[in-house]
C-alpha cells in the first residue's frame, strides 16, 4: 500500500525503474488497525529493535539512486509499520544521503505513507520544506474510519488523523488520501468519496480493497485482527480460501467503485485523481504496463525493504518464501530485483491466469487482479480466479461507455474533462424518479442526482 508516484502508481518507465517500499520500523506501528496483516510480520524478526540501522539506511539510498540513473524521477518511499516513529532525524539523514549519492541532475521525490497521528508542526514544516508527498490513511467519515482503525488500546483514531491532516494542510504539504475498502465502508462509496473530496479537500485518492485470506484453521484467530491486542495472532501468509469478516465482498467492491465513479466522472475528472480510474483509462487507451500493478499484465517491479535490509518480492509477500536477499550481503538491490526468481514472480501474474480470465471481455483492463487474491474457482471449476472477480467484472463493464468517450477525447488531443459535458447532456433529460445510473435501485434524484449534501465527519 503505497503512495508510489503521484497517482499511487509504481513507476514503470524502464527496466531499472523499480519501486521500493521501505519499512524503517518494520511492522511496528503506534496503531493497531484490525485488518492490517502487516502488523503480524514482527514475528519474522523476533528480538529485533525494529529500527533501520545507519548502514542499511545508507545502503538503501545509495543503491536505489545508483540503480535508477537515467530514470526521470526516483521515488524514495517510506511506509510501515509507521515511518514517523523513526523521528525526524532519520528523515533529515535521508536527505543528507540523497545529496551525497545523487548523480548530477538526478531528481528525487520523497514519499511517505502515514497514519498521520504523530504529525506536529515541526513535521509539517519539514515535509513542506523538503517537498515530501504524504499519503494519509483514512477510511472515511468517523464511524467508517473508526470501525477498524483503532489504537493499541482499541480506541478510535479519527480525531487524531484529522488533527495530523490539519498539520499537513496548514503547512501546504502535498498529500494523497489512501482509503481501504472493507466490509464497514464498502456500501457507502458515494458518501465516503464526497467526504474525502468536500470535507477533507482530497484531490488524489487511492482505494485499496481489504482482502484478508485465511485457512479454516486460522480463521477464528484472524477474526480478532492482526495487531498486538489479538494475543496469539498468527503470521499472515497468502494462504487459504476463506476471508475474515472485515474483508470487502466481491459484489460489494464492484458497487463501491461504480458508486464513486458515477460521481467522479460527472463532476471531478481533471480535478480529482482516483488511481483506479486513471489506471482504467490508460487501459482503455491501449496502454498496458502503466498504473496500478494489480491491473498490469505482469508485475514484480515493486519490492519491499524490511528494516534490516531484507528485500522481498512485494509488500504483500513479506514472508520467508519470497525473500530475495539482504542488500548488505554482497548483492545490490538492483541485482536482487533482477534475479530470475523475481522475474518469474512478476511473469507468473500473467502465466497463471485461468482460461476464464483469458477469454474475459474486460481482461485488458483487469488482467486478473493481484495473484495474492486469486483463491477462488471459475464457474467451470478452474482454480486461480481472483476473489474480487465479480466486482471487477461489474465495474469494468459498467464504465465501458464513459471510458471509451474519455479515451477518444484524449486520442483526439482533447481533454478528458469533456466527459462532464457528456454526462450533463444525458442527465438533463433524466426525470427525478428514474432509476439512478449507478443501478443500485434508488431514484436518480435521491442518489447521484442529489448534489450538495455534505458528508458528516462528526
Ligand atoms: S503481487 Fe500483487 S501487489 Fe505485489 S506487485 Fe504483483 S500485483 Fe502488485
Ligand atoms: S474480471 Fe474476472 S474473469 Fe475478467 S480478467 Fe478480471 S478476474 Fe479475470
Amino acid at each position: 500500500m503505497s503512495v508510489g508516484a503521484r497517482s499511487g502508481v509504481a513507476p514503470l518507465t524502464g527496466p531499472r525503474a523499480f519501486h521500493v517500499m521501505s519499512k524503517p520500523t518494520g511492522a511496528i506501528c503506534n496503531l493497531d488497525c484490525e485488518y492490517c496483516f502487516f502488523l503480524s510480520k514482527d514475528e519474522l524478526y523476533p528480538g529485533s529493535g525494529f529500527r533501520m540501522p545507519p548502514d542499511i539506511h545508507e545502503a538503501y539510498i545509495a543503491q536505489l539512486l545508483a540503480a535508477q540513473r537515467g530514470v526521470d524521477e526516483v521515488v524514495v518511499a517510506f511506509q510501515g509499520g509507521e515511518p514517523t516513529m523513526m523521528g525526524l532525524d532519520f528523515f533529515r539523514r535521508t536527505l543528507e544521503l540523497e545529496r551525497q549519492y545523487a548523480a548530477p541532475g538526478q531528481r528525487i521525490l520523497n514519499t511517505m505513507q502515514t497514519n498521520a497521528t504523530l504529525l506536529d508542526d515541526e513535521w509539517g514544516a519539514f515535509l513542506k520544506e523538503n517537498d515530501f508527498l504524504v499519503g494519509v490513511s483514512i477510511d472515511g467519515p468517523r464511524a467508517m474510519h473508526d470501525a477498524f482503525r483503532v489504537d493499541k488500546g482499541g480506541k478510535p483514531t479519527f480525531d487524531r488523523v484529522i488533527r495530523g491532516l490539519d498539520v499537513l494542510k496548514r503547512h501546504g504539504v502535498d498529500w494523497n488520501a489512501l482509503t481501504t475498502v472493507n466490509s464497514a465502508n464498502g456500501d457507502h462509496g458515494l458518501q465516503l468519496y464526497r467526504f474525502l473530496r468536500d470535507d477533507l479537500g482530497a484531490t488524489f485518492v487511492q482505494v485499496i480493497p481489504i482482502v484478508e485470506r485465511v485457512t479454516a484453521e486460522l480463521l477464528p484467530l484472524a477474526q480478532s485482527g492482526w495487531g498486538s491486542r489479538a494475543g496469539d495472532r498468527p503470521l499472515y501468509r497468502q494462504e487459504g480460501d476463506l476471508v475474515t469478516h472485515r474483508t470487502v465482498g466481491a459484489a460489494q467492491y464492484g458497487r463501491f467503485l461504480i458508486d464513486v465513479f458515477e460521481e467522479w466522472a460527472r463532476h471531478d475528472v481533471g480535478d480529482v485523481f482516483v488511481s483506479m480510474f486513471d489506471t482504467a483509462l490508460a487501459h482503455w487507451m491501449g496502454m498496458d504496463q502503466v498504473g496500478l500493478c494489480v491491473h498490469a499484465r505482469t508485475c514484480g517491479d515493486a519490492v519491499a525493504l524490511e528494516h534490516n535490509g531484507d528485500l522481498y518480492s512485494c509488500d504483500h509477500y513479506v514472508e520467508p518464501g519470497y525473500l530475495l536477499g539482504n542488500i548488505a550481503d554482497g548483492r545490490t538491490m538492483l541485482e536482487l530485483v533482477n534475479l530470475p526468481q523475481q522475474r518469474a514472480f512478476g511473469q507468473a501474474k500473467l502465466d497463471t491466469l485461468p482460461d476464464y480470465c483469458r477469454s474475459c471481455d474486460v481482461r485488458f483492463a483487469c488482467n486478473g487482479g493481484c495473484p495474492k487474491d486469486r483463491f477462488t474457482t471459475t464457474p467451470d471449476g478452474e482454480p486461480g480466479l481472483h476473489y474480487l472477480c465479480q466486482g471487477y467484472q461489474g465495474f469494468f463493464r459498467h464504465v465501458d461507455g464513459p471510458m471509451r468517450v474519455m479515451a477518444d477525447l484524449v486520442r483526439r488531443g482533447r481533454d478528458a474533462t469533456g466527459i462532464r459535458e457528456w454526462y450533463s447532456v444525458r442527465d438533463a433529460k433524466r426525470s427525478p424518479d428514474q432509476p439512478c445510473t449507478c443501478a443500485n435501485g434508488k431514484p436518480w434524484a435521491q442518489c447521484h442526482g442529489a448534489r450538495g449534501e455534505p458528508a458528516h465527519s462528526g
